[in-house]
């Protein structure tokens, strides 16, 4: 494939100039028999399908996948569903090439597809496009080796050979890549064993590494209460019919041994099940879980993975073949024939909104899919989005609630340091009672852990002589001194320049100072107040995939580590039943921008990273460094108490009919240039619609109005809850072309305002 031509995406009109009349259609047409037309939506941003005849000897049917041609090219696409329209002439029209022999796509998918890109105002093309990304039209048979029946009498066998044939005893065929990794040996070491007659090779599919799940192994012992919420979810996948369910419940209260016994439900109903989970790749953890609920492990899908093992679990998937998957967003677009149940863990959680591209809320998406493929939806979260209480509140959301941690674990008793009172030393951040608690936690052989929300050595570095800020060029944002590295980093961008021995600004010599903490800052002062301390760094840059997640994870299990130091990666859902002690370096530092959910995120993000304290028998303590203590956020952290804190959030969202009681639309304007943004903003300012229940914020400069080189401004709709603003969105930006190197990009419910 010509990758450059398809990252140049045609546009519709010169498309249409391409369109060379098809001779087979062509005869077709003057011979007067009527040629049968279908739609083929293809993935690029067109406004819908393309009509294409059929060949006499085709018969494709909505969602098979086939090849078309295209813009000189041949490219992949999906029969779609409308009737075929005749805006195009019959004898212009170009036939199908052939269908591609893939499972069609299931027609909740297609219908799927539609609804997002609907709701999102994308290309229908765009939102396929993730459908198809992985779509392989090659084979995917590949070199396998099994253990030759009659071994050759002359084949050696050294040690690495024994470890090769070890390998296979316990799984055989296995494909080479695979053996290779399991025995530690070269491609050349497995060629020589074939070649002696110790191996046989062949080609074929790569072994399903799907093997099914056994719903009817023993899983927990339930307690009562665990066991109602479990039978009401099994009630809910036996009746395979669209519900949505918020299961919610304190940190450690068991909510994923009861999703899992739903999961086990849905897999004696033979269907296939999906969980979402906001960080998979680092979720080893979970899928440990899973192996010992079910006795073997899910089948994962992100984008970390590699492409052969993405096209194989994408197929496994059309055939039913996988009858599990946990993955993250993008998992919804995949062609499950049978969907029985979607669960979404942590459902608060920021990470499953896409932002760039086709710009959705994954946890919303997951209800979508739910209710088009008649199967029940599970919500998970010991602090859940106010949108999804909303919607227990107003009856469209059954409730399940586990009140109590599992066995006698009592919650952590959170208390507040105030940073105005204990202030820490001069020149650091952890003040004198976290430090206490710290030393004795580890005095008494148990785990702590400190969290900074914040990557690097320090926000922001500054000359001390003439007071200049060191500022990413192409961003609206500092760049972050990432001391290990010697470098520093925009965090939004990538652009990295080497840390500067002078001022750039004044030229004076040693004048950059560090301001404020990051997690390495914090790390260094750890390694000073608690120099004895085995100490483990958890942030994006240290954790940076499934492997090493599984090796944190492992070495805080067994104790290898006293300390550890975290980004908001330690928040997500670990068990570590040795932890007792957690430190907040800065519990304001969400508060800042006064966004509108900063509040409500700042709460679940402190509560979920307390709720990694005393999970086990040893009791929890958490401690919250704050300047202001007396904020409702730091109160209802104090008391434990977040229903009364969601419940006067709630009041103050529905005064001002904001999120989710009304709804919100970003429009996000770009342009190379500070004056095209201005223009192109101001015009839609001007075009903006009016009436009864809609409010126009803006328009104005992003809080990022640079970014990556891009200069940015924004709008927001505003209207009441019964309004909907798709077609005020559309009917709006039809009145305002958008000049060459502008962008307008939408954002339907916005979580972020930057
Ligand atoms: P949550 O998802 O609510 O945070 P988990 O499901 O992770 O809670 O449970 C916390 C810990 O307690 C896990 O180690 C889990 O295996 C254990 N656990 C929960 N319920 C039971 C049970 N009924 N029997 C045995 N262990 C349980
Ligand atoms: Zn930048």
């Amino acid at each position: 494939m010509d990758h450059d031509a398809r990252r140049n995406r045609p546009d519709r009109a010169a498309l249409l100039d391409h369109l060379p009349a098809a001779p087979a259609a062509g005869d077709q047409a003057r011979s007067g028999s009527a040629i049968r037309r279908v739609p083929v939506l293809l993935p690029y941003p067109f406004a819908g399908p393309f009509d294409y005849a059929v060949p006499r000897d085709m018969d494709p049917r909505p969602g098979d996948i086939v090849l078309v041609p295209l813009n000189r090219r041949e490219e992949v696409g999906v029969v779609w569903d409308e009737p075929a329209g005749d805006a195009v002439p019959a004898h212009k029209l170009k036939p199908i090439v052939g269908i591609i022999d893939s499972a069609p796509m299931p027609a909740p998918l297609r219908r799927f597809v539609d609804w997002v890109a609907a709701y999102t105002l994308s290309p229908p093309g765009d939102v396929l496009a993730m459908a198809l990304r992985v779509l392989s039209t090659q084979d995917t048979r590949v070199l396998l080796y099994r253990r030759a029946e009659v071994p050759s009498t002359t084949g050696r066998i050294t040690p690495p050979r024994r470890r090769v044939l070890d390998a296979l005893a316990k799984r055989e065929p296995m494909a080479a890549a695979d053996l290779g990794v399991a025995a530690g040996v070269s491609a050349g070491v497995l060629r020589g064993m074939a070649d002696a007659g110790l191996l046989v090779a062949e080609h074929g599919a790569a072994e399903p590494p799907f093997q099914r799940p056994d719903p009817d192994r023993h899983g927990a012992e339930l307690s009562p209460q665990q066991q109602e919420a479990a039978a009401a979810l099994r009630q809910a996948v036996a009746q395979r019919t669209f519900s949505v369910t918020l299961l919610d419940g304190v940190t450690g209260s068991g909510k994923t041994e009861v999703y899992l016994e739903a999961v086990a439900e849905c897999l004696r109903a033979g269907r296939q099940a999906l969980v979402m989970l906001p960080e998979i790749a680092l979720s080893s953890q979970w899928i440990e879980r899973f192996q010992r609920r079910f006795g073997v492990a899910p089948a994962v899908w992100h984008s970390d993975l590699g492409s052969r093992i993405r096209k194989i679990t994408r197929k496994a998937v059309a055939e039913g073949k996988a009858p599990v998957i946990v993955g993250a967003r993008s998992a919804l677009f995949l062609p499950f024939p049978d969907l029985g149940l979607v669960v979404v863990d942590e459902e608060h959680e920021a990470a499953f909104k896409q932002q760039d591209g086709v710009i959705y809320n994954a946890r919303d998406m997951a209800v979508v899919r739910a209710r088009l493929s008649s199967c029940p939806a599970v919500l998970v979260s010991a602090t859940p989005s106010l949108e999804t209480v909303a919607n227990v509140e107003a009856g469209r959301y059954a409730h399940l609630r586990l009140a109590n941690r599992h066995g006698g674990a009592s919650l952590p008793k959170v208390e507040l340091v105030d940073l105005r009172e204990t202030p820490p030393e001069r020149g650091k951040f952890l003040a004198p009672p976290l430090v206490a608690a710290v030393h004795a936690t580890l005095e008494r052989g148990e785990q702590a852990m400190l969290f900074l929300n914040r990557r690097g050595y320090a926000p922001l570095t500054l000359c001390r002589a003439c007071g200049h800020r060191m500022q990413c060029p192409n961003c609206s944002a500092w760049l972050v001194e990432h001391r290990t590295r010697h470098q520093l980093l925009c965090h939004h961008c990538g652009h990295t320049i080497p840390i500067p021995s002078e001022c750039p600004n004044c030229h004076v010599k040693d004048s950059l100072t560090p301001v404020g903490p990051g997690i390495e800052r914090i790390t260094e002062e750890a390694a000073e107040a608690f120099p004895e301390a085995r100490r483990l760094i958890m942030a994006s840059d240290t954790i940076t995939g499934p492997h090493a997640a599984a090796d944190a994870a492992h070495a805080i299990e067994d104790r290898a580590v006293d300390l550890i130091i975290g980004t908001q990666l330690v928040a997500k859902g670990w068990h570590f039943p040795h932890l007792t002690c957690v430190g907040v370096v800065d519990a304001d530092l969400g508060l800042a921008g006064g966004e509108l959910r900063a509040s409500e995120r700042t709460v679940q993000l402190l509560h979920q990273v307390a709720g990694r304290a005393g999970r086990a028998e040893a009791p929890g303590q958490v401690m919250l460094q704050t300047f202001i203590p007396e904020h409702p956020v730091m109160q209802a952290l104090l008391h434990g108490d977040l229903d009364a804190f969601m419940a006067s959030e709630a009041d103050s969202r529905r005064d001002g009919e904001w999120p989710p009681y009304g709804r919100l639309a970003g429009l996000i304007v770009s342009a190379d240039t500070a004056a095209d943004a201005d223009g192109l903003a101001r015009e839609l300012g001007r075009a903006a619609p009016y009436g009864e229940g809609v409010t126009i914020l803006g328009p104005a400069p992003a809080p990022m109005s640079l970014l990556r080189g891009r200069h940015r401004r924004r709008l927001l709709l505003k209207v009441r809850r019964d309004v909907a603003v798709q077609p005020i969105l559309r009917q709006w930006l039809s009145t305002v072309p958008v000049p060459r190197g502008c962008r307008v990009d939408v954002d339907v419910d916005p979580i972020s305002f930057l």
